[in-house]
This record gives C-alpha cells, structure tokens and sequence, in this order.
C-alpha cells in the first residue's frame, strides 16, 4: 500500500540539536511518549502550541506497550461504584470504535455463571444494563449452557449454569500511541525518542529542561513555557512534589491459538482471590492476563514476571478448563508491564487501589498520571486545564461533545490489527508494513521494531528469528544500519526477548 499521499509523519529521529530553537521558548514540552503524553502532544498541538514530546526509550515502552489492550468502561470498575470512570470511558470506547474501526474493534465478552457463585445471572443483568446504559447501545444477552459448551466444550461443565455475554473492545496498545502521536506530528508537533530529561529548573520564561539522548550520551537544554510530566510509573520522579504514585505488575501469557482456540474474551474469576481474568484472541493467539502486584523492581529494566505469577495465570485456565491441562510449555511468551495507581496511601490490597488518573501541579510542571488507556483523551484534556491551556467551559465542551472527533487526518498505513502471525503466510503484506514502520515510525533499535510495532517478539514461537534475513536489507535500506551495526542490533533484541519475554 502507497503511503504517498500521507504528509509528513514521525519518520526518522531528528538530530538532538534541532530541538533547540535559538532562545525561543517551546510553548509546551511533554515528558513520556506513552499513551498519556502522546494524548497531550496532540491536544497541546491541535491548539497551535508549539510542542515537544520526548520519551527516554522507545514510544509506548512504559506501560502501554503492556496493557490488556482493552478499550473499556471496565465492568468491575462499575462494579466497584466507579460509575462516573465507567461513563466516560465508555464514551471515549464508542468514540475510538468509530473514529479507529482498523485498530479499536468491538469483541464478545462471556462471563460464565456457575451454581452458587457471585455473581449470579441476575445482578450480571441488572450491571449489564447500566454499562451498556453509559455507552448509549444495548449488547448483552444471556447465553444459555448449551450454546455456551458448544461454543467452549472445555468449559467444566458442573454447576455451569450459562453465560453473560456483551461487548467491549480491543486494540493494539502499541499502534494506538502511534496512531495518536501520528496525529500530532500531522497537527504540527514534534516527538524524539531514546531522550531523556534529566532534569526540570524554574527560569524566567517558564522551565529550563536537561535532555540527553540514551544512545550516544549528549546533552541539551531547552526552555519551555509549560512542562508536562506524563511518566506514569515514574510521575514522581519528575513531579517536585511528595509520591502519589504505586507502581503495579500485572503479566500477560501468550499461548498459540491452537493449543487455547479463543473466538471471544472469556471472563473468569480466579478460583484463590476471585479477581477477573481474561482469556482473550489477540493478533492470531491467545493472551492471559492479568496479574496485580506491587512492582518493587527498578521502573528502567524490562518488567518480567515471576513463576508465581505464571502458575496464578496456568490455575485460572486449568480451574475452568481442566481438559485442557496448560502447562509451561505451551507458553510462547510472557508479557509484564508496570501499572501506574494512584495511591490511596491506606496499603490496600493491589486489586482494590482506584484507577482513575491524577492531575497534580508543583514548581511549573504540571503532572499526570494513572487512569486507563482507553481515557487518554479526558486525562488529556484535564491536564490542558489544569495547567491553563485551556479554560473550564472549552474542557467542557470538549470533553462532552459528540461531534468533536479525535483523529482528522487519514493515515495510510498497512497495519491497523494486522499481526505478523497473519502476516507471515502473507510475505509480500508484511514486507510492506515493515518498510512502512521503518519509514514512518522512527524506529531506533530492532527491539522497537520486533517488539512494539509488529508484535513478533510476543507472538511468533521463535520471537520473529526466521524474518531477520528478510529485515537486515531493509534496515539497511531505509535506516542506514550496516552488518556491524545490525549484529550489535540482534544481540540486544535477543538479549531482551531472554530476559523479559521467555521463560528460562
Ligand atoms: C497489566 C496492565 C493491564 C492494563 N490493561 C488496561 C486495559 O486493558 N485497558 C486500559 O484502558 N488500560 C489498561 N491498563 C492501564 C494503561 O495501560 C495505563 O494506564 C497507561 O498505559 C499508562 O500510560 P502512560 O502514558 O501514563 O504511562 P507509560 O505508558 O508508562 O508512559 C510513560 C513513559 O514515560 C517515559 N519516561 C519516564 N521517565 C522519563 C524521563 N525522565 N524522560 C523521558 N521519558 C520518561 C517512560 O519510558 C514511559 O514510556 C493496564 C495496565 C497494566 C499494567
């Protein structure tokens, strides 16, 4: 597919210096290439400000990289009483299946019932309702026992009663900051990867800010008017003000879709504390997640997970689905990622911390973090208010308005939730949405490629090993690499997929 009507988009990483701008301050400049700062980026530059993002690694190499890629109300938040949460999320859900139809895509969610446990199929309805109330559509159903063993004959079948079924969506994480930070650069910002701030200082025109790239070590200072901390995890780092921040692990597993043939995301309650988990189709396999747990590892190493965690997440399918006796070895790889929570500071358990974001101001920088992917628009949008951008009734109207859509430009690119899984009986479809990513997405290291943009790391057996002969000519083609370059780029891939995505 021709990306030649596209006008410019990230494409390769400018050099350091081009960032300053001879003494003229930037109007804003955005700390963390997540969802959250890519969210700001483009509201910042939606509204003619002249705007930075940078992000110490790769974009979307934090957390969300790492979620359930679910875009959702979350239905144990309304659950748990978190209506108004619920609300807007369902909102923005409705609003990204419409605008994104090739990356947010509507999905059957089905909550078995069981004989005996909570909850049952009457408050499941009378929930259902009101979530599906919030989003303004009306998609649930009850499945009856035979139609839902036909579907999942694993299913133990005792004390099986039938199922909730309603929808809820998915996406690709990765290529939604992408899309996002895409829109951005289309509105007129700019993103540079691999830099980091080092530091934030108070000066005459608002903020003087030390960056340094992560790859060749130097240093720059640039002054901003605004400063936006969108670090999630690391928010308080930056934020010059007390922690607010409780950094939580939660584990996916991938496992091949033939070994846990899925059609629909399976909601089962853990059998040892009663936490959802999700059985789920993502890109050609299946993913199980998560786990919630306080992350006492450093925040800039690879979040692993422990063998703890995989025999939680291996108890929930084999409680539920004992014949299909999962083990070890049926996984291709684990995915951990670090959740950023707003404390309660009452040490509760993991599980029950509240998810919403925060917006918090100190010393000029404006700090925001927590909430969902799914609400990166509102968490945008409240931080732009809070640091002044924008007044109260503009935020209003933006966050409220129906009509107001959040991607304008078309971006014409071969992916959308395409996945090499696909993509490899298809040779000639996966070159092409190769050599777009590397033309388009400033792509730094293979693992930015192999990891986050096309998913091989996690989804392919062998981490995508059998396409490198195919990637080397066209790293070398469109991003310089020569074979010096392009070894020191696999050993480190390789380096990452052992450490962080395989099992020992
Ligand atoms: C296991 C799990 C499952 C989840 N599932 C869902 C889900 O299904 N649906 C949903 O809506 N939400 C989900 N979430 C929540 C969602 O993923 C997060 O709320 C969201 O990704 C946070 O985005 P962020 O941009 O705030 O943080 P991040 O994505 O972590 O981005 C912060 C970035 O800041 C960078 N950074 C840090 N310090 C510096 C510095 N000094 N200089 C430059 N850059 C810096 C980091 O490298 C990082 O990339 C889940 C979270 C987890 C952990």
């Amino acid at each position: 597919m021709s990306d030649a009507s596209t006008p410019a988009l990230l494409g390769q990483r400018p050099a350091l210096q081009t960032l300053s701008t001879n003494s003229a301050p930037w109007d804003a400049i955005v700390i963390g290439g997540g969802i959250t700062g890519a969210g700001i980026l483009l509201e910042c530059a939606r509204r003619g400000l002249k705007v930075l993002l940078v992000e110490q690694k790769d974009y979307s190499w934090g957390t969300s990289s790492r979620s359930s890629k679910m875009v959702h109300g979350g239905l144990r938040y309304i659950a748990q009483g978190e209506v108004a949460l619920t609300r807007h999320a369902l909102q923005e859900r409705e609003r990204l299946l419409t605008e994104l139809p090739d990356l947010v895509v509507r999905m059957p969610y089905i909550f078995p019932i069981r004989q005996g446990r909570f909850p049952g199929r009457l408050p499941m309805t009378i929930v259902l309702k009101l979530y599906d109330a919030l989003a303004g559509i009306r998609d649930h159903r009850w499945m009856s026992r035979g139609e839902l063993l036909q579907a999942y004959p694993d299913l133990y079948a005792e004390g099986l009663r039938g199922a909730m079924r309603y929808t809820d969506a998915l996406t690709d994480d990765c290529r939604l900051v992408m899309r996002v930070l895409q829109e951005a650069v289309l509105e007129g910002a700019k993103a540079r990867n691999y830099t980091e701030v080092m530091g934030i200082q108070p000066s005459a025109t608002g903020s003087t800010l030390t960056l340094r790239d992560t790859d060749t070590g130097a240093v720059i200072e640039l002054q901003a008017k605004q400063v936006f901390n969108a670090t999630g995890s690391w928010a308080d780092r930056l934020s010059g003000a007390p922690a607010v921040v409780r950094p939580q692990r939660g584990t996916h597993l991938f496992v091949s879709k033939l070994r846990l043939p899925m059609r629909d995301c399976l909601t089962i309650k853990h059998p040892t504390d009663g936490r959802p988990v999700f059985i789920f189709p993502w890109k050609g396999q299946t993913c199980i997640g998560t786990t919630d747990l306080d992350h006492k590892g450093g925040l800039n190493q690879e979040p692993h997970c422990t063998q703890a965690e995989i025999d939680y997440l291996l108890t929930v399918v084999n409680s539920e689905m004992p014949s299909i006796r999962l083990t070890r070895q049926d996984i291709l790889s684990t995915m951990a990622g670090v959740r950023p929570i707003i404390s309660s500071g009452k040490g509760n358990d993991p599980s029950k911390e509240r998810r919403d974001h925060l917006v918090w101001q100190a010393h000029g920088v404006t700090s925001v973090s927590g909430g969902k992917l799914t609400t990166f628009r509102q968490i945008a949008l409240d931080a732009l208010k809070t640091a002044s951008v924008i007044g109260k009734t503009r935020h209003r109207h933006a966050l409220m308005s129906r009509k107001k859509r959040c991607f304008n430009h078309t971006v014409i690119s071969p992916h959308g939730l395409n996945s090499p899984v696909e993509g490899m009986a298809q040779g000639a479809a996966l070159k092409d949405q190769i050599e777009w990513i590397l033309r388009n997405e400033m792509v730094e290291h293979l693992d930015d490629l192999m990891l986050r943009r096309l998913r091989a790391g996690v989804l392919l057996a062998d981490a995508g090993e059998s396409l490198l002969n195919e990637i080397e000519p066209l790293c070398q083609l469109h991003l310089g690499w020569d074979s010096a370059r392009w070894k020191v780029e696999c050993l480190r891939y390789r380096h990452v997929i052992a450490q962080s995505y395989r099992l020992g």
